[in-house]
C-alpha cells in the first residue's frame, strides 16, 4: 500500500482531493507545490498510518520504513543535502495535520536532524555559527518537550538563569558561544531528568518525532478541542516531514503568518504578522511582539516597527502575488505560513482560514460578487449555527465607560463577567452558573476548556495570531489579547494597570471589537444586521421553500422576530400573557373562583387584556399567519406558592387563606407534564376557551378593520390525543364564534387545527385531519412523550446516556429522526391522505436546529417556527437543505 506522498520541486503526488489521507496541511502543501510555488520539499505519511498505529499497539506496517527512507532520499535530492550528513545536513520539520485542521492542538518538531556533529556542518555551510547553535537549542527544547515529555518551561528557566548569570537581557544578545553553552545546559537537563543522553542519531530522532506527532492526536487538549467542535476521534492525523527553511538566518530572514483577507472583518486586504530573524513558533507563542505585513496595517496599529512591505519590498511583492494566485486557485480565504530565508520566500502552509462569522459572511458575499463562487456556494459556506455570534452584543457607544487598559481587538463581541485567573476557576464558575472573564498572560492549548467556559478572554501578551486570539475567534468568543499595560499577580489574584488594581471576583467588560478593557459591567447594544448579512440572507430566501415562523408571545419579541425575517407566528403561548404581574391576581381569581358567576367576573376582566395582547401581535404581523394556541399548562402553575403570596391573594379576593391553600393542594399533580393541561383544561373549563376565542376573534376584527389587512388567523388546540376531544373543543370554539357574530354582526375567518405532541395523535393523524385544517408538531412534548422522559429532570441520566453513546445526541436539541421523526413521518402521511392540502409545521425547539430543519425540509413541511434569535439560523439552514 502507498502510505507516503511526496511533494516539492514543482511537483506533488497528492493534492486537495486526498485531504482525508494527507490532512489539510499535507494536502495544501502538495497543492502549492504542484502549482509551482516555492515549497520546501517533503512528504506526508497518511492518516491511515495513524489509525493503524493506534489500533495495533503502536506498531507501524513494515513497509512504511522503506517508503519513508525513499521519500527522505527524495527530499535530499531536491534540497541537495543529506539527512544525517555531517558536512551538509538536511534538517526537517515533523508536522502534524488532520483533515479538519485543529490549529495548534497537536505537535510539531522543527530543526530535526541536528546533533553534536551536524550542528558543526550547519555552522559551516551557513557561515553562521550563531544561527546553527540557536537552531540546535531550539531543537533540543522542542524535541525534549514534544517527544521526551519534558517541561517546556524547565528549558526556559535554564535559559533565563544563563542570561541572568551572564548579564544578557535579550535573546538577541546571545553569541554563538552563548547558544552553544545553552545547548550543553539543555542536554544536561535531559540527562538529569531522564538519565539518558539526548538522542544523537537522526534516524532515531525522526522516528521518535513521528511517533510523538501521531500520539499528539490523542493528547488531552486535542481531545477537548474535538469534543467542543464536534470532530470525530476516528480520523487521525497525517504526519508531514519537510525540509527546513530558516527564518532565523539573520536580518534578511523572517517568518510570518498571513490571511488573504482580514479574518475578523473579511475586508479584502492582505493581513498578517511577521518576525524578522525568527522561527515559526515564535509568532504563535506570543513571546515577541510581531510586526505588521503591510504599511496600511502598520498605519492603523500605529506600530513603530517596520512592516514587511517596507523592510523587504521584493519579498512582499512576490508574496502578494502568491496570495492572489492561491486565492483564485482555492476560491477561498486562506491562512498562510511563510518563511523568508536570506531574502528568498518559502511557503509553508495554505489552508482555508478560520474566520469570524462577520468575515465569513463578507468574504462569501464579496467572492460571489467577484465571480469566484456562485450565490449558492456562498450560501452553502456559512455554518448556520455560527450566525448566533452575530447576535452578540457590542458595547453601547453612548454608555459611559471607564477604560482600565487596552489590548488588541482579537475576537469581536463584548462581554462582562467577574475576573478569574485560571482555566480551572473558569470551569468551576461555569458549573455554578457564574459569568467570568478569563485573564491570562497568554493562553496555551491547555486553556481551551477554560476559554470555553468563560464569557470572554483577556491576555496581556501575544498578538492577533496568538493562541488566545485564534482559538477565541474559532469559538466566537470575545477576546482582547496583548493588553501589555496590565500586570497580573496570580499569587495575589490581582491585576494592575495605570496604578489601579482589579481583584479576582471584580467585574470587568471586554470589547473584542476595539480591544478595550473596562471597569465594571458596561451596557451592551444589540448588533445591526445589515450589509453582507442581509444580502446573504436574501440569497438564502430565494433558495429555500420552507417558511420560517417564530414562537413569540410579546410585541417586543414579535417585532424582533420580524426584524430577523420571520414570516409569521407559528406559536403564541397565550398563558405567557397571564404571568404579567398585574394580571396574575385576576388569573388566580378565575382559577380559584368557587361559583360560575365569580369565574365569569374574573374572565370578564381578562377578556380585554387578552384582546389587546392579540391585537398588538396581529398588527405587527400585518397579514402574515399567526397561530394562537389555547391555554396549555396545568392551572396550579399560576397559583401562589408561598404564604405571603397566599395572604395577599386572600385579601384581594376577600376569602380566608386556608381556602386558597386547600384549593392549591387540590390542584397539585404528581406528573403535571402528563396532567390536567392542554385540551383537558379546555374540556373542564369551557369558559376559558370562550373568553380566549372571543378575545382572539374580536382582536382580529378590530385590527382587520383598522389596517385594512385581514388577519391570517389560526387557532390551535394543544395536547390532543383523539378526534373526539378535538371535535368537542371545536364545537365550543364555534359557539364563541357565534357570540362574536351576534355582538358584532360578523366574525373573522380562521383556521382550526391541532398540535401533535402525543404519539397517539401522530398515529391517529388520519382521523384528526378530518377536523383539523393544520397540524403543528410540538416536538418538545412529542420527544418527551415518545421517549417517556421528562425534560425537566432528565439531565443526570441523559448526560450519562450521551457519554456512553447510548444516544447519538441530545434528542431535545436535535430531533431523534429514528423514533420521533418516524412518528412525524407517519402523521404527515396519514394527515395528507385525508386532507391533501393540510398545512403542516413545527413549533418546538427543533424548529431552530439546522440538522432537524434538514429533516423537516426533507419531508416537505410547510414551515418551522422557532425563537426570534434562531430565525436567521433557520432561514439559512432551510436554504442549505434546498441546495
Ligand atoms: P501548527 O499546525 O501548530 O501551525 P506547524 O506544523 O504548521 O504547526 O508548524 C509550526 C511552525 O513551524 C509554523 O510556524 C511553521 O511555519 C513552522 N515550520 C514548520 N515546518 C517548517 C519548515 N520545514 N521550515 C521552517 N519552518 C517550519
Ligand atoms: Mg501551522
Ligand atoms: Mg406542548
Amino acid at each position: 500500500a502507498k502510505w507516503v506522498y511526496t511533494f516539492g520541486g514543482g511537483a506533488a503526488e497528492g493534492g486537495i482531493a486526498l485531504v482525508e489521507s494527507l490532512g489539510a496541511k499535507g494536502a495544501g502543501l502538495a497543492e502549492m507545490s504542484a502549482l509551482g510555488l516555492p515549497v520546501p520539499p517533503g512528504f506526508t505519511i497518511t492518516t491511515e498510518i495513524c489509525q493503524h498505529y493506534l489500533a495495533n499497539g503502536h506498531a507501524f506496517p513494515e513497509e512504511l520504513t522503506r517508503q519513508v527512507a525513499a521519500a527522505l532520499d527524495g527530499i535530499g535530492h531536491v534540497a541537495e543535502r543529506r539527512f544525517g550528513d555531517c558536512d551538509n545536513p538536511l534538517l526537517v520539520s515533523v508536522r502534524s495535520g488532520a483533515a479538519v485542521s485543529m490549529p495548534g492542538m497537536m505537535d510539531t518538531v522543527l530543526n530535526l536532524g541536528l546533533n553534536d556533529q551536524t550542528v558543526e556542518g550547519l555552522a559551516r555551510v551557513s557561515g553562521d555559527r550563531r544561527f546553527a547553535f540557536d537552531s540546535y537549542r531550539r531543537f533540543i527544547q522542542m524535541y525534549g518537550d514534544v517527544v521526551l515529555g519534558l517541561d517546556h518551561s524547565a528549558f526556559e528557566e535554564r535559559l533565563e538563569d544563563y542570561k541572568l548569570a551572564n548579564g544578557l537581557a535579550f535573546d538577541s544578545d546571545l553569541s554563538a558561544d552563548d547558544w552553544r553553552a545553552v545547548c550543553d545546559i539543555f542536554k544536561g537537563l535531559v540527562v538529569e531528568e531522564l538519565d539518558e543522553a539526548f538522542p544523537q542519531a537522526p534516524e532515531a530522532q525522526l522516528w521518535g518525532a513521528i511517533r510523538a506527532v501521531i500520539g499528539s492526536w490523542n493528547n488531552p487538549r486535542a481531545v477537548v478541542y474535538r469534543r467542543i467542535n464536534g470532530i470525530s476521534g476516528e480520523a487521525g492525523t497525517a504526519v508531514t516531514i519537510q525540509a527546513m527553511v530558516f527564518g532565523n538566518l539573520g536580518e534578511s530572514s523572517a517568518t510570518g503568518v498571513a490571511f488573504t483577507r482580514h479574518p475578523s472583518t473579511g475586508e479584502k486586504v492582505l493581513w498578517g504578522e511577521f518576525l524578522p530573524n525568527a522561527q515559526g513558533e515564535d509568532v504563535v507563542a506570543g513571546t515577541r511582539t510581531p510586526q505588521d505585513l503591510t504599511e496600511r496595517a502598520r498605519a492603523e496599529t500605529g506600530s513603530e516597527l517596520p512592516s514587511l512591505e517596507s523592510s523587504m519590498p521584493e519579498v512582499f511583492a512576490t508574496f502578494s502575488a502568491v496570495c492572489a494566485q492561491l486565492e483564485r486557485h482555492h476560491r477561498d480565504v486562506l491562512d498562510l505560513e511563510f518563511t523568508v530565508e536570506r531574502g528568498r520566500l518559502w511557503m509553508l502552509q495554505a489552508r482555508p482560514a478560520k474566520r469570524t462569522i462577520r468575515a465569513a459572511l463578507k468574504t462569501a458575499v464579496d467572492m460571489a460578487h467577484e465571480g469566484l463562487i456562485t450565490k449558492s456556494e456562498a450560501v452553502a459556506r456559512i455554518e448556520p449555527r455560527t450566525l448566533d455570534q452575530l447576535l452578540h452584543p457590542t458595547i453601547d457607544p453612548d454608555a459611559s465607560s471607564d477604560i482600565f487598559a487596552r489590548g488588541l481587538p482579537a475576537s469581536p463581541g463584548a462581554a462582562s463577567g467577574t475576573v478569574v485567573f485560571s482555566s480551572e476557576e473558569a470551569e468551576t464558575a461555569r458549573t455554578q452558573g457564574r459569568k467570568v472573564i478569563l485573564v491570562r498572560v497568554e493562553t496555551s492549548p491547555e486553556d481551551v476548556h477554560g476559554m470555553h467556559a468563560a464569557r470572554g478572554i483577556l491576555t496581556t501578551r501575544g498578538g492577533m495570531t496568538s493562541h488566545a486570539a485564534v482559538v477565541a475567534r474559532g469559538m466566537g468568543k470575545p477576546c482582547v489579547s496583548g493588553a501589555g499595560q496590565i500586570r497580573v499577580d496570580f499569587h495575589a489574584g490581582t491585576m494592575t494597570a495605570g496604578g489601579r488594581t482589579i481583584r479576582r471576583g471584580d467585574t470587568i467588560t471586554i470589547d473584542g471589537g476595539t480591544g478595550q478593557v473596562l471597569v465594571g459591567a458596561v451596557p451592551l447594544r444589540e448588533p445591526e444586521l445589515s450589509g453582507a448579512f442581509a444580502e446573504l440572507m436574501g440569497w438564502a430566501d430565494e433558495i429555500r421553500t420552507l417558511k420560517i415562523r417564530t414562537n413569540v408571545d410579546t410585541p417586543a419579541d414579535a417585532r424582533a422576530a420580524r426584524g430577523f425575517g420571520a414570516e409569521g407566528i407559528g406559536l403564541c403561548r397565550t398563558e405567557h400573557m397571564f404571568f404579567d404581574a398585574r394580571r396574575i391576581t385576576v388569573v388566580r381569581e378565575m382559577i380559584l373562583a368557587e361559583t360560575e358567576a365569580a369565574r365569569a367576573d374574573a374572565l370578564d376582566k381578562l377578556l380585554p387584556m387578552q384582546r389587546s395582547d392579540f391585537a398588538a401581535l396581529f398588527e405587527i404581523m400585518s397579514g402574515l399567519p399567526v397561530t394562537i394556541r389555547l391555554l396549555d399548562p396545568p392551572l396550579h402553575e399560576f397559583l401562589p406558592k408561598g404564604e405571603p403570596e397566599i395572604a395577599e391573594l386572600a385579601a384581594a379576593m376577600g376569602v380566608a387563606p386556608a381556602r386558597i391553600r386547600a384549593r392549591t393542594q387540590a390542584l397539585a399533580e404528581a406528573n403535571p407534564m402528563l396532567g390536567h393541561r392542554g385540551v383537558r383544561l379546555a374540556i373542564s373549563f369551557p369558559e376559558i376557551v370562550e373568553m380566549q376565542v372571543r378575545a382572539i376573534l374580536e382582536a382580529a376584527l378590530a385590527v382587520g378593520d383598522e389596517t385594512g389587512v385581514p388577519v391570517e388567523l389560526e387557532i390551535m388546540v394543544p395536547l390532543i390525543a383523539a378526534k373526539a376531544e378535538l371535535d368537542l373543543v371545536g364545537a365550543r370554539i364555534r359557539q364563541a364564534e357565534e357570540i362574536v357574530r351576534k355582538l358584532h354582526g360578523r366574525a373573522p375567518a380562521f383556521q382550526f387545527g391541532t398540535m401533535i405532541e402525543l404519539p397517539r395523535a401522530a398515529l391517529a393523524a388520519g382521523e384528526l385531519a378530518k377536523s383539523a385544517s393544520f397540524f403543528s408538531f410540538g416536538t418538545n412534548d412529542l420527544t418527551q412523550t415518545t421517549f417517556g422522559i421528562s425534560r425537566d429532570d432528565a439531565a443526570p441520566y441523559l448526560n450519562s446516556y450521551l457519554a456512553l453513546g447510548l444516544l447519538p445526541h441530545d434528542p431535545f436539541a436535535s430531533l431523534d429522526e429514528e423514533g420521533v421523526g418516524e412518528l412525524i413521518r407517519i402523521a404527515c402521511e396519514r394527515g395528507r391522505a385525508t386532507r391533501p392540502d393540510i398545512k403542516i409545521g413545527v413549533c418546538g425547539e427543533h424548529g431552530g436546529d439546522p440538522a432537524s430543519i434538514h429533516f423537516f425540509a426533507g419531508i416537505n413541511l410547510d414551515y418551522v417556527s422557532c425563537s426570534p434569535f434562531r430565525v436567521p439560523i433557520a432561514r439559512l439552514a432551510a436554504a442549505q437543505a434546498a441546495l
